[in-house]
């Protein structure tokens, strides 16, 4: 199969439509990373995301949909406090998981009860969410495992030949997945941490936790349980505090031969201009929307990346931590 990459334009999400409602995927630019998409109602068309990416058969997918699509269509909304949600932050990169009508397959949620639902803010994605009119299932366009693809190019390098278009709508501007949001009990509950952050989900309903993922625990979130965002090169994570040590990492390794690359903040970086970095920016915001694309950059002119970690885990650091612990950790 030939894998075409075309920008997205009224012409290019007409035939993205075409394609998903004969039950074929389609790579799709979201305002968090790009997703590998396909129409949650058809159980063949589901079959495929999962074979395409590798992904296992028991990690549930998010249905994207348009703002003004009937979620009562879908989900049981249970909580009032979902409301007040939805109207201080959605459509954005906050998932919230419903007991399901099983209108989308169970070959999505791998046979649970819950769905998880979003309303990605991208236009272009919005765009060909209100063309198709359905719930789009979408997990991020990668092998299963490989770091989160934030450009049309990068989910060319993971699934060429896999899938016929991917609609290029440029670089993911928020870089990490969405904040999942456990919204079934009174109090919400953090699966997945993102831009949405603990704090700001607070602000609205007034309290939030997060879900802990001890071993042997029931995980509500099951796909928290899986290796994720690794890039194909070696890897190391120092604290932040520990940041000279990174340094001295990195001259170690560069005096092996080993080609090394700090991964860091700016404020960090600029310490050592003599060492070869992934800068990643300064604030969360920035630091969270280069991650990805570092990563990827990284595993192409790096034997290993040493990376250093947020100061603290407050705000959209936690999200960022998350991350950065399964892909360097
Ligand atoms: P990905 O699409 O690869 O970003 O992964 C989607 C994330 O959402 C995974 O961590 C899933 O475990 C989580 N998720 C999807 N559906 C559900 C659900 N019904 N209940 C809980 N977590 C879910
Ligand atoms: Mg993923």
């Amino acid at each position: 199969m030939i894998t075409e990459i075309k920008v997205l334009s009224e012409k290019s999400v007409d035939e993205a439509k075409k394609i998903l409602l004969s039950g074929g995927v389609v790579g799709m630019p979201t305002e968090t990373v790009y997703g590998l998409a396909a129409d949650g109602t058809n159980s063949q068309a589901v079959k495929k995301i999962f074979e395409i990416k590798g992904r296992p058969s028991d990690n549930p997918l998010i249905a994207h949909v348009h703002k003004d699509f009937d979620l009562n269509k879908l989900v049981y909304i249970e909580q009032d406090y979902v409301y007040d949600l939805i109207k201080a932050y959605m459509p954005g990169p906050l998932t919230l998981v419903f007991k399901s009508k099983n209108v989308v397959c169970k070959e999505a949620v791998c046979g649970g009860q819950t769905l998880a639902v979003r309303m990605p803010s991208h236009k272009g994605c919005a765009q060909l969410l209100k063309a198709v009119n359905l719930p789009l299932v979408a997990p991020s366009a990668n092998l299963s495992k490989h770091t989160s693809p934030v450009t049309a190019k990068h989910v060319y390098d993971d699934l060429n030949g896999k899938l016929e278009l991917i609609l290029d709508g440029g670089k993911c501007l928020g870089g990490i997945e969405s904040t999942v949001l456990d919204v079934t009990e009174k109090t919400p509950r953090i699966l997945r941490a993102g831009l949405i952050t603990k704090e700001m989900i607070e602000k609205v309903v007034g309290s939030c936790e997060i879900a802990e993922h001890k071993s042997g625990d029931k995980v509500k979130s099951p796909g928290v349980k899986y290796t994720h965002y690794k890039p194909k090169c070696q890897t190391a994570l120092y604290e932040e505090s520990d940041y000279e040590q990174a340094a001295a990492r990195y001259e170690k390794e560069t005096a092996d031969g080993k080609r090394a690359y700090l991964m860091c903040a700016d404020y960090i970086a600029d310490k050592y201009p003599n060492l070869k970095a992934l800068r990643l920016g300064n604030t969360p915001e920035e630091i969270a929307s280069n991650l990805y694309d570092k990563l990827l950059e990284g595993e192409k002119i790096a034997d290993i990346i040493i990376a250093v970690a947020m100061p603290d885990e407050k705000g959209v650091n936690m999200g960022i931590m998350n991350r950065l612990r399964k892909s360097c950790g």
